[in-house]
C-alpha cells in the first residue's frame, strides 16, 4: 500500500490543530521546542516506512520509551521455547500464569489504568507501593529497575535496541534534556524512594533515576519510531526476523497500550483513534496497527493529559480514513 497520499491528506486536515496546547514546561530543557512542528510516519510490517511533515526530525520521546523498557524486560524469558511462526501454538500456562520472564514484573507493576495523572503519588500510597500501570512514572521507574538488574545496563540496551531496530547508529540520549529532568525531578525521586521503602526496587535509587531520565531524554523521528515499534505490529517479531516477544507477550503489551499508553485519557483515545498506542509530553504518539503497521506522529502542543493536540487527531483521521481502527 502506498501511504503517502494517506499521509498527505491526514497532514492537510490537522493544519489548524497544529500550534494548540502547550509545549511541555515542567522539564525545562523541553521549553524550548518549537510547538509548530508537526510529523507523521507510517512503517509496515516490511519495514518499508513513508512520512510527512517533520517526520525525520529527532524529538525527544520521553514516555514512549516506557513501551521499549517494558518488551525488553518482557522479552527475557530464559530457557523458554519460543514458537518459530506467529501461527505456531505458543504453550499455555495455567490459568493466571504468565511468561517466566515477566512473572516477576506482573507480581511488581500491575496492567490496569490509573485514572489519575502519570506523575501521582496518591495511588501507590494506598496501593502498597505497587504501581497500577508500567506506563505511569512510577511503573516505568520499576520496569527500569529490572532492566537494570537484568542487563546491568538499562540505558545502554534500550538505547541498543532502539538503534538496531531504527536502522539508526545516531539515535541518542540528550544529556542536556536527562540533566535537567534529573535536577527538576522530584516527584519521580519521590516516587522512587517511596517504592523502594515499600520493597520493591532492587538498585539503588539514584541509578534507577539516572537510568530512567536517559531513557526518556533520547531522541528519535517519526521514520525512526515507527520502525522501532515494528515488533509490536509483527506480533514480536524483530525487523530481522527473529523473535522478541511470544505472540502472547506482544499482544499482551498492545492491550497495556490501550488500556493505559495514553495517560488518564486512555478511554478518550480508544474513542477517538481506537488502536494501541503510547504518548509522550515530548509531543510524540506511537501506535500499532497489529498485522499492518506501526505509526509515528509528532507535534510539541500537548493538552492537559500529555497528549499531543495535534497528534491525537492525525491518528484519528488515520483510523476514519484506513478503517483499521480495532473496533
Ligand atoms: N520524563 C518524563 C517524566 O518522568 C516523562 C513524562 C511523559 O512523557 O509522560 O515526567
Amino acid at each position: 500500500m502506498d501511504y503517502q497520499p494517506l499521509l498527505d491528506e491526514i497532514a492537510a486536515k490537522v493544519r489548524s490543530e497544529v500550534g494548540r496546547g502547550a509545549v511541555a514546561s515542567y522539564i525545562p530543557a523541553l521549553a524550548c521546542v518549537d510547538i509548530d512542528h508537526f510529523g507523521m510516519a507510517v512503517a509496515d510490517v516490511e519495514g518499508r516506512v513513508a512520512g510527512v511533515g517533520d517526520w525525520r526530525r529527532p524529538f525527544s520521546v520521553q514516555s514512549i520509551s516506557k513501551l521499549f523498557t517494558l518488551a525488553l524486560v518482557l522479552a527475557e524469558r530464559k530457557g523458554e521455547r519460543e514458537p518459530d511462526t506467529e501461527r505456531e501454538t505458543e504453550p499455555e500456562g495455567e490459568p493466571g500464569t504468565e511468561d517466566r520472564g515477566s512473572e516477576d514484573i506482573w507480581r511488581r507493576v500491575g496492567r490496569e489504568p490509573s485514572g489519575n495523572p502519570f506523575n501521582s503519588l496518591v495511588q501507590l500510597e494506598y496501593e502498597d507501593g505497587i504501581p497500577r500501570n508500567p506506563f505511569i512514572n512510577a511503573g516505568s521507574l520499576v520496569v527500569t529497575d529490572r532492566l537494570l538488574t537484568l542487563t546491568g545496563d538499562a540505558r545502554g540496551a534500550l538505547r541498543a535496541f532502539l538503534r538496531t531496530e531504527s536502522c539508526n547508529r545516531t539515535v541518542d540520549f540528550n544529556i542536556a534534556v536527562a540533566d535537567s529532568e534529573a535536577e527538576h525531578g522530584h516527584r519521580n525521586a519521590a516516587l522512587a524512594h517511596f517504592m523502594a521503602d515499600y520493597g520493591n526496587l532492587d538498585n539503588d535509587v539514584a541509578d534507577v533515576l539516572a537510568h530512567y531520565f536517559s531513557q526518556c531524554s533520547i531522541e528519535m523521528s517519526c521514520r525512526d519510531l515507527a520502525l522501532a515499534a515494528g515488533f509490536l505490529a509483527r506480533h514480536g517479531l524483530r525487523g530481522d526476523g527473529s523473535r522478541l516477544l511470544s505472540v502472547r507477550a506482544a499482544k499482551q503489551v498492545n492491550a497495556v497500550m490501550l488500556t493505559c499508553g495514553a495517560y488518564d485519557a486512555a478511554g478518550e483515545f480508544a474513542y477517538r483513534v481506537g488502536l494501541p498506542g503510547k504518548s509522550g509530553v515530548g509531543g510524540g504518539i506511537v501506535a500499532v496497527v497489529p498485522g499492518r503497521c506501526a505509526v509515528a506522529v509528532w507535534s510539541p502542543g500537548i493538552d492537559e493529559q500529555g497528549n499531543s493536540v495535534a497528534g491525537v487527531a492525525a491518528l484519528d483521521h488515520f483510523t476514519t480514513l484506513t478503517g483499521w481502527s480495532v473496533f
